[in-house]
């Protein structure tokens, strides 16, 4: 038995998917249910005997001891999060509350059920913590890629959260011995990704016909990893990953924002062409960039490949083939996404919803 947190949102969702077609161990899924949390993502779990779903805040001590208490897991595995950046900087306090304070209450938790496992238990038990390569801060074009040694230089609400969280989950092992294992992976893609962030949100322009909106200059370079490879890893680090060390997962993937738009357009022309034929790369439209704005992301991701023989299995070209497609053959999904509370986020956003 594994307990997942945040397994209702993007990442951990597709992980506990992947998770049950690939394995007989169950899982505990604990997801508080926010904006960004969708148990339509798993509507194919959801009469799975080794699927059970409490929704529940991972700050919710009582309630996280007592399902710890119930399912006796082998691992833990830290999904949760506020993970939009721009909600950071307009809200920051929901990052504090989930990012710091409840990691810190879930480490407790963690901690106390840990400390009172017979001995074999105690040393075969993980806590995986899920974090992103942001809290690294930004890099220029020169510089290398981040190491796992990068200082951490967070510059947005967000990334400062994951920083704290991070420190604290290296703190845990290091004062009280608990045996975590952390990961820092770039910009995920792919199936269920909630249409605030930029591919899923330039797909849903585009078919609604609306504009593109690129910050700044679009020049922005991220490291894209297709979310399937992303849980690969995670589930090599918790199966040889060592206990104290962190894994940079990345794929590879550097590329500027207006290029990935570009991809997705050229893709949607492709699969499913304008009705008048002109390309949707029209409705492109540069907007006010994000205030403080990182330039470039780069994951260095040898450690994991070298030590725990990890690649990822897609390559940009692929994933975001499959992705564009995922997103053209499930409009329900989209919809039903749509019909909620992010209509009002992206109108204070974008003037458009
Ligand atoms: P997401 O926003 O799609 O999902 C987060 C999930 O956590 C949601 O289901 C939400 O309901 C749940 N949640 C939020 N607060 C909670 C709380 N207090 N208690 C319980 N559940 C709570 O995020 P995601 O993109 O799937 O990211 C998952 C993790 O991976 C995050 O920790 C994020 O920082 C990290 N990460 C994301 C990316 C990326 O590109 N998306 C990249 C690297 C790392």
């Amino acid at each position: 038995m594994i307990l997942v947190t945040g397994g209702a949102g993007f990442i951990g969702s597709n992980f506990v998917l992947d998770w049950l077609a690939g394995s007989d161990e169950a899982v505990v899924n604990v997801d508080k249910l926010t904006y960004a949390g969708n148990l339509r993502n798993l509507d194919a779990v959801r009469s799975h005997a080794g699927h059970v779903f409490v929704q529940a805040d991972i700050g919710d001590t009582a309630v996280i001891s007592q399902l710890l208490q119930q399912h006796r897991p082998r691992a833990v595995l830290n999904f949760a999060a506020e993970s939009h950046v721009d909600r950071s900087i307009t809200g920051p306090a929901a990052f504090i509350e989930t990012n710091v304070l409840g990691t810190f209450r879930l480490l407790e938790a963690v901690r106390e059920y840990w400390s009172a496992l017979p001995e074999a238990e105690r040393a075969a038990f993980r806590f995986l913590h899920v974090s992103t390569d942001e809290v690294y801060g930004t890099l220029s074009a020169q510089d290398p890629a981040f190491t796992e040694t990068k200082a951490y230089e967070p510059n947005s609400p967000y990334s400062a959260s994951k920083a704290a969280s991070d420190h604290l989950v290296r703190a845990w092992h290091h004062t009280y011995g608990l045996p975590v294992l952390t990961t820092n992976c770039s910009n995920n893609y792919g199936p269920f990704h909630f249409p605030e962030k930029l591919i899923p949100l330039m797909i849903v322009n585009a078919l609604a016909g609306k504009p593109l909106p690129v910050y700044g200059d679009g020049m922005q370079v991220r490291d894209w990893l297709f979310v399937k490879d992303h849980c690969s890893a995670i589930r090599r680090v918790l199966e040889a990953g060592v206990t104290g060390e962190t894994y940079n997962v990345g794929g590879w993937n550097e590329m500027p924002n207006i290029e990935i738009v570009r991809r997705v357009c050229a893709l949607l022309d492709e699969l499913r062409p304008r009705a008048d034929g002109v390309s949707y790369a029209t409705q492109l439209t540069y907007v006010k960039d994000r205030p403080g704005h990182d330039r470039r992301y780069a994951i260095d991701a040898r450690k994991i490949e070298r030590e725990l023989g990890w690649k990822p299995a897609e390559t940009f070209d692929t994933g975001i083939r499959k992705t564009v497609e995922w997103y053209l053959a499930n409009g329900e999904w989209l919809a039903d996404v749509q019909s909620g509370g992010y209509r009002d986020w992206v109108s204070t956003q974008y003037g458009q919803a």
